[in-house]
């Protein structure tokens, strides 16, 4: 468990995996994954929703 960096709400891991973006449940923000253990966020950049391969 780890908080919004946005609104500081709490966010569940859950069964997320490492890059996952998915919406705050409680701003909607946009949040990646960058870290399982321990479980961290940060804000998904806005225009990277596929990685440009
Ligand atoms: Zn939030």
């Amino acid at each position: 468990m780890t908080h919004c960096p946005e609104c500081d709400a709490k966010v569940e891991r859950n069964d997320k995996v490492l890059g996952e973006v998915f919406p705050c449940p409680d701003c909607g923000t946009e949040l990646e994954v960058f870290g399982t253990s321990p479980f961290a966020v940060q804000p998904a950049p806005k225009e990277a929703e596929d990685w440009g391969e």
